[in-house]
């Protein structure tokens, strides 16, 4: 290469230097590839004629936020705005508060984000052994690395993108799994509740580096 190219070149590049920022987003876009790829493609395939959790549900509370979602600023806004607030559960119990009670029945047994099924010892077993190999597959994948913040190896949660209880086919599926540590885990699912999660919120949650809450 001729010399005045060479140094036109270089000048070009002082001249605009790559931003912290810009690099950080090339390194996470470079590693967390497998985010983007085709495995939006088989949720949405494997979505396909799915009924909604809540369809002919008459058990659920009117919202006024159905059908819409909010952005991750007004969500952000709101967990900001109920800081050094009393919440209004503060000294009610199950024991001495109606909507309490109710509250804690609602989440019990099928209701809850969790539920795993009326299923027998056995087949609980299975489960077990089969989402023991789901989570290994998962850390190893993402190097025992929390994806959000990049904690390493301490108390790491595997994350089903699409949940456990709503989508049984993606249980074991590796790509419908993130490895993040307890603190993300649990601010994960502060923010975006603990039904109906999808990938576009874990692409929310890891690109978005400023998230606070
Ligand atoms: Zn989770
Ligand atoms: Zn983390």
């Amino acid at each position: 290469m001729r010399k005045e190219l060479r140094e036109q070149i270089s000048r070009k590049l002082m001249g605009h230097p790559v931003s912290q920022e810009t690099r950080l987003k090339l390194q996470l876009a470079a590693k967390k590839q497998w985010l983007n790829t085709d495995i939006s493609e088989k949720l949405q395939k494997a979505n396909i004629g799915r009924i909604p959790w809540n369809k002919g549900r008459t058990d659920l509370p009117p919202s006024g936020m159905a059908g819409r979602t909010h952005t991750i600023e007004t969500r952000l806004k709101m967990s900001k705005s109920m800081k050094g607030r009393i919440p209004w559960t503060k000294g009610k119990t199950k024991e001495n508060n109606n909507v309490i009670r109710k509250m804690a029945e609602d989440r019990m047994g099928e209701k809850h984000w969790n539920w795993k099924g009326g299923i027998t010892a056995r087949t609980r077993d299975l489960e077990k052994r089969e989402w023991r190999i789901w989570r290994k597959q998962v850390f190893e994948r993402d190097n025992y690395t929390c994806q959000k913040c990049n904690t390493v190896g301490w108390e790491l949660h595997p994350h089903h993108i699409q949940n456990y209880s709503q989508y049984p086919e993606l249980r074991y599926v590796v790509d419908n799994g993130v490895t993040l540590c307890k603190d993300c885990h649990y601010d994960f699912h502060s923010l975006f509740g603990q039904i109906n999660n999808c990938l576009n919120q874990i692409k929310l949650f890891i690109y978005r580096k400023t998230i606070t809450i």
